[in-house]
C-alpha cells in the first residue's frame, strides 16, 4: 500500500532525529539520511557495510537545492536538469564545502540528482533539505525495487520505509561527470536509462562512455560502483547464450526471455523482451531465482541493441549490471 501524508510526516521526524528512511524512486529504493548530518551519513555506511571510499548520491528537489551541495552549477548542469529532472540522471560536479566529507567518500566531487517519484519529492520538500540515498540494500548485493526487498535487509528499528510500491525503472541512475572548460566535458561513469546520445543532444557536444572494458575508464576511485562484483545475487550467476540454457542441471535456475521449455528440476524466471520492462524486472527476477536456492543461476544474455536509441541505452545499462552481477570477484 502506498504511503500518505502521515508516513511522510513520520519520515521527516526520523530524518530530523538523524534516523534512516528508505524512500521509493523511479530507479530503486534509496536509503535516505540528512546529507548535511555527518553522523546520520555515517550510519548509512555502517548499516550498508559500504566501503568508505564509495560516495553517495545526494537527492534534491530541483536545481535550486542542487546548488546547496554542488560548489558550482554550470550552464551545462542547468540544461541537463531542465531536460532530465526529475529523472534518473545523477550529475557529478565539484562539491560544496558545507557537505560532510563522508558523503563524497573523501573526494572533491558530489553526485546530485532529483528523483522522479511524487512521494520522495514530497519527502524532500517537507524535510526541506538534501538527502543521501544509496540503494537500500547491503553493499554489493541486489538493489531493492520494492518495499518488501528493503524490509528483507533491514529491521523496523534500523530503517523506516516509505512504501511507494514497485520502482518503475528498476535500475540505478546514469552517473554523468561534468568537468573541463565551462564544464562542457561530459563522461558517463555508470550507464543508466538516460543514454549518452540523449545527453549529447541536450549538451550539443560529445559525451564519453567510461564503461568497464573501455580504455577510457579513469580510475576505480572516480566511480567505485563501476568495478568488480556488485548488484549480485547470493548464488553464483553466469551469463550464457540461448543454446546453453538447455544444459541447465537439476537444482539450477534460469533467467531468460520468453523461455518456457523448463527442464525438469530447473527453476525458470521468464523475462519480458522489451528493454524497459526487462530493466524494471531485472533485480526482482534475480531475487526470485536466488530465493529458489539454486546451485547456480544461468542468465540468458539479452540483446545488445534495441529498435531505437532509447532502448539501446537501456540494454547498455542492463548489460553493465549483468556484467557486475556475474563477475567472479
Ligand atoms: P548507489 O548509491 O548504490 O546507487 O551507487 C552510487 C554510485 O554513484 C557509486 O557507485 C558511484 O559510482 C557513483 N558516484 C556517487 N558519487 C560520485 C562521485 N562524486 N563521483 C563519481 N561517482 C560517484
Ligand atoms: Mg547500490
Amino acid at each position: 500500500m502506498s504511503a500518505g501524508p502521515e508516513q511522510i510526516a513520520e519520515a521527516v521526524r526520523r530524518l530530523k532525529d538523524g534516523g534512516l528512511v528508505a524512500f521509493p524512486t523511479e530507479t530503486v529504493y534509496g536509503l535516505g539520511a540528512d546529507a548535511l548530518d555527518a553522523a546520520a551519513v555515517e550510519r548509512v555506511y555502517e548499516l550498508k557495510g559500504r566501503p568508505s571510499g564509495n560516495p553517495l548520491i545526494v537527492h534534491v528537489s530541483g536545481p535550486e537545492m542542487a546548488r546547496e551541495v554542488a560548489g558550482v552549477w554550470p550552464a551545462s548542469a542547468q540544461r541537463l536538469a531542465e531536460a532530465f529532472w526529475p529523472g534518473p540522471l545523477s550529475i557529478v560536479l565539484p562539491r560544496a564545502e558545507r557537505l560532510p566529507e563522508r558523503v563524497t567518500g573523501g573526494g572533491g566531487t558530489v553526485a546530485v540528482r532529483c528523483p522522479d517519484h511524487p512521494l520522495t519529492l514530497a519527502l524532500i520538500e517537507a524535510f526541506g533539505g538534501p538527502l543521501v540515498g544509496p540503494s537500500a540494500n547491503r553493499s554489493g548485493l541486489l538493489s531493492p525495487t520494492d518495499a518488501a526487498h528493503v524490509r528483507a535487509s533491514f529491521s523496523e528499528d534500523e530503517v523506516f520505509i516509505l512504501d511507494g510500491g514497485p520502482c518503475p525503472r528498476g535500475i540505478e541512475s546514469t552517473v554523468l561527470r561534468l568537468e573541463g572548460d565551462g564544464f562542457g566535458e561530459a563522461t558517463v561513469l555508470r550507464p543508466g536509462v538516460v543514454g549518452a546520445e540523449a545527453i549529447a543532444s541536450v549538451l550539443e557536444g560529445p559525451v564519453r562512455n567510461a564503461d568497464a572494458g573501455s580504455d577510457e575508464i579513469h580510475s576505480v576511485a572516480e566511480s567505485p560502483g563501476l568495478m568488480g562484483r556488485h548488484y549480485a545475487p547470493r548464488a553464483r550467476a553466469v551469463l550464457v547464450d540461448r543454446e546453453e540454457l538447455e544444459l541447465a542441471e537439476v537444482g539450477e535456475a534460469i533467467v531468460a526471455i520468453d523461455f518456457d521449455e523448463a527442464p525438469e528440476g530447473v527453476f525458470v524466471v521468464a523475462m519480458p523482451a522489451n528493454a524497459s520492462a526487462y530493466a524494471a524486472r531485472l533485480y526482482a527476477a534475480m531475487r526470485e531465482a536466488d530465493e529458489a536456492g539454486p546451485s547456480r543461476i544461468l542468465i540468458e544474455r539479452p540483446p545488445l541493441r534495441g529498435p531505437d536509441a532509447s532502448s539501446e541505452a537501456v540494454w547498455r545499462a542492463v548489460h553493465d549490471r549483468l556484467r557486475r552481477a556475474t563477475a567472479s570477484a
